[in-house]
């Protein structure tokens, strides 16, 4: 056993820690969650817990369902919601086939080779998400699910300050419980829609920040239950109203040196910075359907209300897929970029691993950054925009999945297991999806056909 594994070992006693829960991503970032009791950790740790892959979206074939979850001692925390004495904890896991090797459909795994061939060239990746999200009312008859239609919890707007509001409570306790789960927490405010939010996390190395947002997601469920309302990462799920994203700041480190940064350079953007967004720009339309993965996230993409539909970068413009924010003199370790297209439904593993994967094929490859777009994108017409060059995104997951079967790059990203079944899972659901004949259809068609 290692030190950390003896460091929580002893937490476990010192804090009465009664269940141990093993947590792990599927493929479509769900989590997972298996108890143990403190007795079974050591086998844990060194053999890993035995559990039927077969039941677990993307995880094995029936025929070799096994599979090993060896937790991760630097990953152990105190899940506060469940209370003091006894107390449960949890510990992110890396999966393995039965003969100890890494499984190629575990989410974790895909990104920690990604990271890998970043740290061989150098690199070491850091993100730093803005949560948006939206608080709904509960239905009466069933108090921990959604009213339907969604019903906001209050009618603020972006940064609004509302007296006695839900929000203000529900994201104190929120930010309290991330805070003592070592989840730092920068900035948070009301957003721009009904009952929405946001929640902007200190920045840490990608995949510290992936496990960070799964916990994330989970803490505000548990906290919005237990302040009677009901929170949802749901990207577009108010049609009239913006949808919830999550811009994501990168940057690339080699050692103590922002390598995005260089004094005196336009933006203070390195060269090796303008490289990466040129990856990210080339390669936005392949990588879409995992950045943006549902049905759903297609209607936030092309709602407006500040979402990115079109591959541009800017500096000031909000509608850029890429915006280099405001540089401060003092900052130059700050340098980074803002990718706007992400939605926080999203997988983080999976969709840090194609994002740094473009980027770095950018480095590669050298490519060259395109013109920056100064205008307000949306107001162009089709005809200006094919004049710059700046080309949509696909507009549905259906179009996402034709363009990302035809990319080696998310093939090779993700592994052929994961690409496959990703692929697969996500022409269901778009089938599925286009198979319905909606209510908009019955209004409009039916009283005219
Ligand atoms: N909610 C917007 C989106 O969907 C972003 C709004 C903002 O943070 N400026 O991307
Ligand atoms: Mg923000
Ligand atoms: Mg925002
Ligand atoms: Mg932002």
């Amino acid at each position: 056993m290692n030190r950390q594994e003896e460091f929580v070992l002893r937490s476990i006693e010192e804090r009465d820690i009664r269940f141990v829960r093993l947590w792990f991503t599927d493929v479509l970032g769900t989590l997972k969650s298996v108890a143990i009791s403190p007795a079974e950790l050591e086998a844990a740790f060194s053999e890993g817990i035995g559990f039927d892959g077969s039941v677990i979206e993307g995880m094995a074939r029936v025929n070799e369902a096994d599979m090993l979850a060896k937790p991760d001692p630097t990953t152990f925390q105190v899940l506060p919601w469940r209370g003091e004495s006894p107390g449960t904890a949890r510990m992110f896991c890396d999966l393995m086939s039965t003969d100890g090797v890494p499984s190629l459909a575990d989410p974790r795994h895909v990104l920690h080779r990604q990271l890998t061939k970043a740290a061989d060239l150098g690199f070491t990746f850091y993100v730093h998400p803005e949560i948006e999200f939206f608080l709904f009312e509960q239905s009466a008859p069933d108090s921990r699910r959604v009213s339907n239609p969604p019903r906001p919890v209050d009618e603020g707007g972006y940064f609004d300050h509302l007296p006695q509001g839900t929000a203000h409570d529900f994201r104190r306790a929120a930010i309290t419980m991330l805070e003592s789960m070592g989840i730092s927490v920068e900035f948070s405010h009301h957003e721009g829609a009904p009952g929405q939010n946001e929640i902007d996390l200190r920045y840490a190395d990608a995949m510290s920040m992936a496990d960070n947002i799964m916990t994330f997601r989970t803490v505000v469920k548990e906290v919005a239950l237990e302040h009677g309302v009901y929170a949802s990462f749901m990207p577009k799920p108010l049609a009239d109203h913006p949808g919830s994203g999550m811009h994501t700041h990168v940057s690339l480190f080699e050692g103590d040196n922002n390598a995005f940064y260089e004094a005196g350079a336009r933006y203070q953007l390195s060269r090796l910075g303008r490289q990466f967004v040129a990856g990210l720009m080339r390669h936005a339309p392949e990588i879409t359907a995992v950045t943006n993965q549902w049905v759903n996230s297609y209607k936030r993409l092309w709602g407006g209300g500040e979402a990115p539909a079109y591959v541009c970068w800017g500096h000031a413009n909000r509608s850029a897929m890429v915006r280099v924010p405001m540089y401060k003199p003092t900052k130059g370790q700050a340098t980074r970029v803002e990718i706007r297209t992400i939605d926080t439904a999203c997988n983080p593993y999976l969709t840090y691993s194609v994002l740094l994967a473009a980027g770095l094929k950018g480095i590669e490859e050298g490519y060259e950054l395109p013109e920056e777009a100064e205008d307000d994108v949306w107001a162009l017409t089709d005809a200006e925009r094919a004049a710059l060059g700046i080309a949509p995104l696909p507009r549905s997951l259906g179009r996402a999945l034709e363009v990302m079967e035809r990319s080696d790059l998310v093939a090779e990203a993700l592994g052929e297991h994961v690409f496959d079944y990703f692929l697969r899972n996500k022409r269901e659901e778009w089938e599925a999806y286009r198979a319905q004949v909606t209510p908009y259809e019955l209004e409009r068609l039916l009283p005219r056909l």
